[in-house]
């Protein structure tokens, strides 16, 4: 297992507070890993400085070649990858090595081509006796710093579209889950040149923190909690750092008296739980039509009853546990405190799972008020709630009554219903009759809480590139 971090050509390990790594599925700790100390920080902002000069001077081709090299060793080494995301994440193996490694390295190559070919206006005469046109240049150094959900493909969204557009990168795995990252590394160091990716481990509080407030950054990328995207923005603020934020998220389903039912239970058996509900657009919100409600209940409690979890044959198992003791006892009390009011009853769930590591039985709630608490915060577990609506301007109204703005559905036979239902949305995302479908093409970003800046897509690409207007006189 590779634990060394990447300072410029260097592999070192850090000589500060270490941490332990878990296996969530056993409870059982892998390592410990040291982090970064102030002076190793230090010279990764250096390492990246220096790398600045020269790569941000090579072509798109250049860089869409080290794009696809990267993306070919990961391909080949999916099996690595996807046995150590499961490790220290405690994912079923199927789904990392069949859903998320094909996007991860479908999302180097997308880049790849994107840095290629990105779009801008025609250079021209806008004023009498001058010629004006647009730059896309890159913006320096970019502190990436990445949440634990899915390390892996959280890197990918990150390095990508930085270093297609010319920037040098430090990057910040959660010290939870920092084994691929240091996987990487060694692909990293083989590919590219010194100093363009540097991988620095450590908590936020210190390592994190001495990179948003490096005077020597340009750019703080950063996909986690709310609180921790307010700290970059008072952080940036200091130095006028361009931010990118991808904060948590509340997803809204809005499930109409029309929509075709089998469909809609078992998309959000799949939605609503997949990677135990630890995603910040999980189907985990729902509203569904006083006509259908009582059906719709008893149907996806049905189904959710049956999701795989904790089985000793991993093959078998549809979702893991939570990634930490801590947080799936912070899922436990979401739902102790739901409970404590009558008008909620968990149809299927409710406990934590009775064996090692740290699951949590896949839970509906069921009869949850707008104003109640386990529909308006992030649990960030396998936990769905269900609300019944009988107006469909009420329904619109919850589903846009929240801090977040991330992702939402809405599902409906009726194409009308469905685009002027998402027309009135306030979510980055809406999905009609499915659910978390991303494609590398297509943005995927906040409003509101949820952050700003786009992941995957040309739009990344602006994001990681400043705009620039060069003008010549030439009389
Ligand atoms: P977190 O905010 O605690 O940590 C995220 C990362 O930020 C970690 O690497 C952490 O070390 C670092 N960090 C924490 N405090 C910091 C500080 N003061 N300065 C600098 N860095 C700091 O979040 P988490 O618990 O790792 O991830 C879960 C959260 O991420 C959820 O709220 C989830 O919704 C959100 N999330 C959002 C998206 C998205 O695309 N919008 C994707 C995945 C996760």
């Amino acid at each position: 297992m590779d634990t060394q971090m990447l300072i410029g050509a260097d592999f070192e390990a850090g000589t500060e507070h270490e941490e332990t790594i878990f296996n969530p599925k056993t409870g059982e700790s892998i390592l410990k890993l040291p982090e970064a100390s102030s002076a190793q920080v230090e010279r990764a902002v250096e390492a990246a400085d220096k790398a600045f000069r020269t790569w941000s001077r090579t072509t798109p081709a250049e860089r869409s070649g080290y794009l696809l090299k990267i993306a070919d060793r990961i391909e080949a080494e999916a099996g690595g990858f996807a046995a150590l995301e499961a490790l220290n994440c405690g994912k079923p193996i199927n789904a990392v090595g069949d859903d998320e490694i094909p996007a991860i390295v479908d999302c180097y190559r997308f880049f790849a081509g994107a840095a290629r070919c990105v779009p801008a206006s025609a250079a021209g005469e806008y004023m009498e006796g001058h010629t004006s046109m647009i730059r896309r240049d890159p913006i320096g150094i970019v502190a990436s710093i990445a949440p634990w959900n899915y390390p892996l493909m959280m890197m990918a969204w990150k390095l990508a579209p930085a270093i297609a557009g010319g920037n040098t990168v430090i990057f910040k795995p959660s010290e939870q889950t920092p084994l691929t990252a240091l996987k990487m590394a060694k692909i990293l160091a083989d590919i590219l040149p010194e100093g363009v990716v540097n991988i620095v481990l450590g908590r936020g509080e210190s390592v994190g923190n001495a990179l948003i407030n490096h005077p020597r950054v340009n750019m703080i990328s950063i996909t986690g909690d709310v609180a921790t995207g307010k700290k970059v923005l008072q952080a940036a603020s200091r130095t006028v750092k361009r931010t990118h934020l991808e904060l948590g998220g509340k997803a809204p389903v809005i499930v109409f008296d029309d929509a075709d039912l089998d469909a809609v239970v078992s998309g959000l058996r799949a939605f609503g739980y997949y990677n135990a509900g630890q995603d910040c657009t999980a189907a985990c919100r729902i509203y569904a039509s006083d006509k259908i409600y009582d059906r719709f209940v008893a149907e996806l409690t049905s189904e959710v009853s049956k999701i795989a979890y904790a089985q000793e044959d991993d093959t078998r198992n549809e979702i893991g546990p939570l990634i930490s003791m801590r947080q799936r006892d912070r899922v436990a009390s979401f739902v102790e405190r739901a409970l404590e009011h009558s008008h909620m009853e968990a149809t299927t769930g409710g406990k934590v799972h009775d064996g090692n590591g740290f699951f949590y039985q896949p839970t509906v709630i069921a009869g949850a008020l707008q104003s109640d608490e386990i529909v308006r915060r992030e649990v960030f577990g396998p936990v769905v709630s269900v609300t019944r609506f009988s107006d469909v301007d009420d329904a619109v109204t919850w589903a846009n009554d929240s801090d977040y703005g991330l992702a939402s559905s809405v599902w409906t036979k009726d194409v009308s219903k469905a685009m002027a239902t998402s027309a009135r949305l306030q979510y980055g995302c809406t999905w009609v009759n499915t659910h978390f479908m991303l494609v590398n093409e297509m943005p995927h970003g906040g409003m509101k809480q949820s952050g700003y800046g786009k992941d995957m897509s040309h739009y990344a690409l602006e994001d990681y590139t400043a705009v620039r207007h060069v003008m010549i006189a030439h009389g």
